[in-house]
């Protein structure tokens, strides 16, 4: 059986997690290349994750200490936000489940039921994950409960680790720049790539992982781009890397300024910060101002630019090439979620791949799915900055009194009028994070479902204290955040 062909134009955190994926579990079947440039670098950006990451792991068998060994890594319990409902406010959306609800209504109605009858405690008491990230802890199980966590990562040392594990396991990479696409005249697919130093490489499938470029998606088949910047009006960062001056905290903090939000990311080894704005509201002088005035600690790099334009490339799988990565889309940073989509395309591409030859099925489902979980990740970022109470810039003046998208506007409304969380299967967002977001960001319900108050005050309150003491017990028995990365994972430094 002659082995189906799959070249990935691209060596970044795209390219190298879809060339592991594909040699790990299809390499009998597929033959993978990469071509990748050390001249043109990669993004550099990209450190922080969502719990899916760990099951995607699993899937590839990546062993938990040696990955975050060599990516400096350390935990993530969820993303700590400043500034962003109102000024001096924060929040933490949580990876974690908080309470425990019934199949007629979710956990929070109980507490709105309780707080209502005169109970004085806080949601957050609920939630192991959210309380354990306040306290900078952390452990893989607390007493016999599952912790849900990610990680945060140097994407540099991860591209470079999964480079090695695809090669061990015969992935070939060509080093060059890519000079010219070449199209097979008959149907348009795309039949080679030409490299700087001559080299011509043929496949069946390309995989396009050359970053914003989009060189075979958009430069060479034109596929075009749908640019959300009418509410995603970020088009801009700067990154940065500074000197861990504290231990690192389980949790990304997302500071918001007047004129854009500031990323800080934990490694053991230092700390990735950025800023992200838009043009339209600050110059790059400004920016480069904010980020640096909000540093913690000595800087290691200079700041970096970046530019992007929100939004997602109208057919990411098109003829026999599939984007990956950036050049499929970017929404923005903010919950993370751009390595996640990476994973979810990969594992998507493994489950169509067109054995058969025929892409253009393959292709139509393809883009179907990647559409419908587009739009569910844009309207959950889209809400953090529609739903503020911020009046102290032009930015937030821009973000509050923009329309949304009409999914997202239906589920600030049905929240705000009844405590209503939608959940639905294509979501990555469950109800909890929805939950913490809408509150966080400020939305309180008129109302709340009647189902809890069916239940005696008596036993109500009982059932919440028995949820909320096994979170403090839980709590008690975690270490510190840095002692387990101590003797779990420690980095060489
Ligand atoms: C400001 C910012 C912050 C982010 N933060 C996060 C985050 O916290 N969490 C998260 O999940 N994601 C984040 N992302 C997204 C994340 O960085 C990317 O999804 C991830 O790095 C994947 O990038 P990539 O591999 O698609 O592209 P790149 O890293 O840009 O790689 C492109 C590759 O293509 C190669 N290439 C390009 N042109 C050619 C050519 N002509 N010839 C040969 N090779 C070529 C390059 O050499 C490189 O190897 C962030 C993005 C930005 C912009």
């Amino acid at each position: 059986m002659n082995k189906t062909r799959l070249v990935i134009a691209g060596g970044g955190t795209a390219g190298w997690l879809a060339a592991y994926a594909i040699i790990k579990r299809l390499g009998k079947v597929v033959d993978v290349t990469l071509v990748e440039s050390d001249q043109i670098g990669t993004v550099g950006v990209g450190e922080a994750t969502i719990p899916t990451m760990k099951t995607f792991h699993k899937m590839l068998e990546i062993d938990e200490r040696e990955f975050m060994q060599a990516t400096q890594a350390t935990f993530k319990l969820g993303i700590y936000f400043d500034n962003w409902g109102k000024v001096d406010d924060s929040y933490i959306h949580s990876f974690g489940v908080i309470g425990q609800g019934t199949w007629m209504t979710e956990f929070h109605t109980y507490w709105m039921e309780a707080v209502k009858q005169g109970y004085k405690g806080d949601l957050g008491d609920f939630c192991l994950e959210l309380r354990a990230a306040e306290a900078g802890k952390f452990s893989l199980m607390a007493n016999n409960t599952p912790v849900n966590y990610a990680y945060h990562l140097n994407a540099t040392a991860y591209a470079g680790y999964l480079r090695q594990k695809s090669e061990a396991l015969g992935a070939t990479r060509c080093e060059g720049i890519i000079q010219q696409v070449a199209l097979d005249p008959d149907n348009g697919h795309i039949r080679a790539i030409h490299l700087d130093s001559g080299q011509v490489i043929e496949g069946d499938i390309f995989v396009d992982c050359t970053g914003f470029r989009g060189l075979l998606i958009g430069e060479t088949l034109g596929v075009a781009y749908d640019d959300w910047s009418h509410w995603l009006a970020a088009n801009s960062a700067q990154a940065v890397q500074t000197e861990s001056t504290v231990a690192p905290p389980p949790f990304t903090r997302a500071i918001a300024h007047p004129i854009g939000w500031q990323w800080r990311i934990p490694l053991q080894t230092r700390t990735g910060n950025g800023i992200v704005y838009s043009s339209q509201f600050a110059s790059d002088d400004e920016a480069r101002q904010t980020l640096v005035d909000h540093l913690q600690g000595p800087m290691i790099t200079e700041p970096r630019q970046i530019r992007f334009t929100t939004g997602k490339r109208r057919e990411c799988w098109h003829k026999n090439c599939v984007a990956i990565g950036l050049s499929s889309g970017f929404l923005e940073p903010l919950e993370s979620t751009s390595i996640h989509l990476i994973t979810t395309s990969i594992m998507r591409l493994m489950r169509l791949m067109p054995f058969d030859g025929n892409m253009a099925l393959a292709a139509e489902r393809y883009n179907m799915d990647t559409k419908v979980e587009l739009e569910a990740i844009r309207d959950f970022i889209i809400l953090h900055y529609k739903q503020t109470a911020r009046n102290d810039s032009p930015m937030w003046d821009f973000y509050r009194e923009m329309d949304a998208p009409d999914s997202l506007r239906h589920r600030m409304d049905i929240f705000a009028a009844n405590g209503y969380v939608t959940a639905d299967n294509v979501n990555l967002f469950r109800v909890d994070s929805w939950l913490q977001v809408m509150m966080g960001q400020g939305i309180v319900p008129g109302h709340h479902h009647s189902g809890a108050a069916l239940l005696p005050p008596q036993q109500l309150l009982q059932q919440m204290h028995a949820i909320r003491d096994k979170v403090k017990g839980n709590l008690a028995a975690m270490p510190s955040h840095a002692d387990f990365l101590a003797q779990y994972c420690p980095a060489p430094m």
